[in-house]
């Protein structure tokens, strides 16, 4: 595409946000619209379940960019403004009447929170979290002594958790399989994190699920009935049951979409003329030789810059490893690789599962991904390591050898 023309970028998070500053860095002198379904400048997520939701930070220390970056670099922002159609034959989007026209399109919508019907059927005080607003509807609902039950052992689940123990709430958290972060993590990482919480006072529920919620009054505290048939109260039921791409406009345009809008390894969709970066983007990965769909902050920043060169014509493969991070009360780890649904077939530890460690997991002598907890130093081994794959392996058990050798 030549230095002219027109840019839409379709959803104002991180992806989108980070694509058009990309977009200008790359001397990009055209038009750039940006529009945005929410009416916040576009923000980062993480701090939602984590400081944010503590009270310790506020939403402007979470903007990817201040106002007056988009002002600078002249990036036409259009806030609080759903686009509800694709045209791809005519190169235009639809917000309510307003058409605009594109010569290339980025589509960043995201996700959203799975829904839990019979939880929304109830009638009482449910929550999710995705969005600033649902936030400070948690943050307003944790008070000492309040009783928070959270559905779901997964990140979101578990950072809520952490927040509410941290504002003295009673929490219980309920996860049908045997270990929250179970799927993600495995059995041993997943018993760390199930006595972390519970050392920090969450009652965890494992291996039940749901069974029904009633509300006396609307809006009002939650009767929670378990399939152990044990029941609890809730004053706020908080439901982190994962996430779900927003491809509707997508698929409506006649986009391939399946889990996610497809694209290949330049996050270009089936349409040539329109990209796809950030949780929504289910592209092909040069290292995997797959296509995978990755829900983290890193890929969704990566990914947007990425796509925005592609948009301007440079063909740039995205191979970034997948990263993603958490805090949880004193506990803060960064994890790199990717497991897939083969999972993985030995656990190397280094260090003590109640501390400090750094975790890999392995698949046919190779290793796919590691983690580390509360050791800042390490990502960049770690991230050496996986991308090595094939390392020594008696090296990698003996924690005598520096991590920085290991790859080496
Ligand atoms: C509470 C929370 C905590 C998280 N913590 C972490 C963490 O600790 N570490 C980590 O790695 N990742 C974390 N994540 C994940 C990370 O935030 C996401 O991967 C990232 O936000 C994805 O960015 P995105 O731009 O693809 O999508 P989003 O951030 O979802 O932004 C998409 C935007 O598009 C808008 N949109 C949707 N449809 C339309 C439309 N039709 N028209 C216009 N706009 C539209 C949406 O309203 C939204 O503003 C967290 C996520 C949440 C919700």
């Amino acid at each position: 595409m030549s230095a002219t023309g027109t840019v839409v970028v379709v959803g104002g998070g991180l992806a989108g946000a980070s694509a058009v500053g990309t977009l200008r860095d790359e001397g990009f002198t055209g038009d750039v619209v940006l529009v945005g379904a929410e009416p916040h400048l576009p923000y980062e997520r993480p701090p939602l379940s984590k400081s944010y939701l503590a009270g310790d930070s506020t939403l402007t220390e979470a903007f990817v960019h201040a106002v007056e970056f988009y002002d600078t670099r002249d990036v036409d922002l259009r806030l609080g403004s759903p686009v509800t159609a694709l045209d791809l034959d005519t190169h235009t989007v639809h917000v309510g009447h307003e058409t605009i026209g594109y010569d290339r399109l980025l589509l960043a919508t995201g996700s959203a929170a799975r829904r839990l019907p019979p939880a929304d059927r109830s009638g009482a005080a449910v929550a999710y979290l995705r969005t600033v607003e649902d936030a400070d509807r948690i943050r307003a609902a944790l008070r000492p002594g309040r009783r928070v039950v959270v559905v779901g052992g997964g990140w979101i689940g578990l950072e809520v958790a952490a927040a509410a123990r941290g504002a003295d709430c009673d929490v219980v958290v309920v996860e049908p399989l045997a270990q929250p972060l179970l799927r993600v993590l495995g059995e041993e990482l997943g018993h760390a994190f199930a006595t972390l919480h519970r050392g920090h006072g969450v009652d965890l529920r494992t291996s039940t699920g749901l069974a029904s919620v009633t509300s006396r009054e609307p809006g009002g505290p939650a009767v929670v009935r378990l399939d152990d048939g044990t029941a609890t109260e809730a004053d706020l039921l908080v439901v982190g049951i994962g996430a779900v791409p927003q491809t509707d406009l997508a698929e409506a345009a006649g986009l391939a979409v399946e889990d996610g809008v497809l694209a290949d390894e330049h996050l270009v969709t089936s349409h040539p003329d329109v990209l796809v970066a950030g949780d929504i983007a289910r592209a092909h990965h040069p290292a995997y030789g797959t296509r995978i769909r990755v829900e983290h902050w890193d890929n969704a920043k990566a990914q947007g810059a990425t796509a925005a060169r592609n948009l301007l014509g440079a063909r740039e493969a995205y191979d970034r490893l997948p990263y993603f991070f958490t805090d949880q009360y004193d506990l803060g780890m960064e994890y790199v690789g990717h497991l897939g649904p083969e999972g993985y077939d030995e656990l190397v530890v280094r260090g003590d599962l109640a501390g400090v460690f750094t975790a890999f997991w392995l698949r046919g002598g190779r290793v796919r991904a590691a983690m580390h907890a509360n050791d800042w130093d390490a990502i960049d081994p770690l991230r050496a390591i996986v991308t090595a794959g094939e390392v020594d392996l008696a090296a990698l058990r003996d924690p005598r050898v520096p991590l920085g050798d290991v790859a080496s």
